[in-house]
């Protein structure tokens, strides 16, 4: 059965390369009738986040990737001695007791010969009995693993294929610390092998470190998993993603107002095209066409504004209730504790502004809130987009006296806005049909007066919503009420 795994180091966020991998790990899993898991590699004491593996489930449930197993590292310790003991009583591994002074010299030593950093395999020729007298007395060690001399070393990549590797520049690397914590490299391989994961789908920057992964499935004596590196997901200027410019956070695209099923979509045309060229799909379209086999080992570029075009593209092909809804629970969870809690990212938004645009929505009756819906979504591109334009529903403008007067003179401008004004008191009913017919009229109103049909809106605009630019005029109007809106007007 198909087995496929995420092994995440809590950081502290879920990255997008993590969520990029569990993506493509989960869809072949379903495509494969097989399973996803979930391990969380915490082996790394000095790296450790407090509240880290909360953020990772939280971010998988938000673009609603669920997981069949998961497993934690440190739980797991003795297996992993077990497995280092296995090595050395194989001979395929050795106590090193080398201090930290001795491997500090060595790599300064190096760095001047212009030698690449390695251990000098120092220890590797203590006698076993001698060393684990040493251990025995209780002093300090790690467990390197033993490095086959003047031999190639061949691996295989799904997408790359194969690999060869010159032992010499292989480091004995260390598999157990000091603390009793394996590495990446003896964890991550034992349990991919007692987990039984078919296929190990993981980030290119292990490829350096691939040809010790397939001497310690020799020397254990394994069947060794498919492995594929996907392929290096960078910036428009071909530079690694970087948390400090947000995106390469999942958490930073849903506080901006993406939809997960957007990111999911985007994120799935790296690297891997449709076989039918399609764009816009689903996941579990994806999930019925995605082999790992059919990925691209050329580091795609994440193109943010290609991004949010297909954001913008979802957001309109939601129904205007769903859009609604969305949008509630987007401002929810801007104003949680999940959001407040976690890292700030450069945003528009003040708290109290997410507060204000959950109350104007929960003060709308259903239809208007459709009607709100309706006039906006095809103006946004994420739901951050939204407070810009729908400010002055919220909070109090202010008048850009400049801005009112740019094409006509303070008296004209006052005077066509006592026209609008008292045609806006004798409206009658207060409906989107009756304030139709007063946009109508104002169009002529245009003509009457000589002007362009812009400059009779434009004073209403910039009066109502202190800018000139806002949803449709007349909507808007309608949504922010005629005693708000004459009062506004008068100003
Ligand atoms: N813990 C490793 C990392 O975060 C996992 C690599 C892998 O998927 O094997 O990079």
């Amino acid at each position: 059965m198909v087995k496929t795994r995420i092994a995440p180091s809590p950081t502290g966020f879920l990255h997008l390369g993590t969520l990029y991998q569990a993506l493509l790990d989960k869809a072949f899993a379903i495509r494969n009738n097989g399973k996803f898991i979930v391990r969380i590699e915490d082996t790394d004491t000095n790296r450790y986040v407090e509240g880290a593996v909360d953020a990772l489930y939280k971010g998988l449930k938000w673009v609603n990737i669920s997981f069949d197993e998961t497993y934690i590292q440190s739980e797991r310790l003795d297996i992993y001695k077990k497995h280092a003991d296995e090595l050395i009583e194989k001979g395929h591994a050795y106590y090193c007791f080398c201090t930290e002074e001795r491997l500090t010299k060595l790599r300064e030593e190096q760095s001047k010969k212009k030698v690449p950093p390695m251990y000098d395999k120092h220890c590797r020729s203590i006698n076993i009995d001698e060393a684990k007298k040493r251990v025995d007395a209780g002093e300090k060690f790690v467990i390197r693993m033993k490095i086959p001399e003047n031999t190639k070393i061949l691996v295989h990549d799904l997408i790359r294929g194969d690999i060869e590797f010159d032992s010499s520049a292989v480091d004995d690397q260390v598999i157990m610390k000091g603390n009793g914590f394996p590495t990446y490299h003896l964890a991550a391989m034992v349990d991919d092998h007692l987990m039984e994961i078919t296929h190990v789908l993981r980030g290119p920057e292990w490829i350096t470190s691939f040809p010790k992964h397939k001497l310690l499935y020799d020397y254990f004596d394994w069947e060794m998993p498919v492995f594929v590196h996907t392929p290096l997901i960078t910036d428009m200027s071909g530079a690694k993603l970087s948390k400090r410019k947000g995106h390469s956070s999942v958490d930073w695209f849903r506080r901006k107002g993406y939809l997960p099923e957007a990111v999911l979509n985007f994120i799935s045309l790296l690297g891997w095209s449709h076989p039918e060229g399609k764009e816009i799909f689903s996941f579990d379209e994806f999930s019925k066409v995605f082999d790992f086999k059919d990925l691209s080992a050329v580091s795609p570029k994440f193109d943010l504004v290609k991004m949010e075009w297909m954001n913008g593209q979802y957001l309109q092909n939601l129904s205007d209730e769903e859009f609604i809804n969305r949008l509630t629970s987007w401002l929810k969870y801007c104003i949680s504790s999940e959001y407040q809690g976690a890292t700030e990212f450069e945003t528009h938004w003040t708290p109290n502004d997410y507060k204000l645009m959950l109350n104007f929505l929960n003060s709308l009756n259903d239809e208007t809130k459709l009607l709100f819906a309706e006039i906006n979504n095809q103006r946004i591109k994420k739901f951050e987009d939204l407070l810009p334009l729908n400010n002055f529903f919220v909070k109090d403008t202010e008048i850009n006296q400049e801005l009112l007067t740019k094409n006509k003179s303070k008296e004209e401008i006052k005077s066509h806005m006592n026209w609008f004004l008292s045609e806006l008191e004798n409206l009658g009913d207060w409906n989107l049909e009756s304030l139709k017919g007063l946009e109508e009229k104002t169009v002529k109103r245009a003509s009457e007066l000589g002007w362009k049909v812009g400059e009779v809106f434009h004073p209403i605009r910039v009066l109502l919503a202190g800018s000139t630019i806002s949803p449709p005029l007349f909507e808007s109007i309608f949504i922010f009420g005629k005693e708000k809106t004459i009062k506004s007007l008068n100003r």
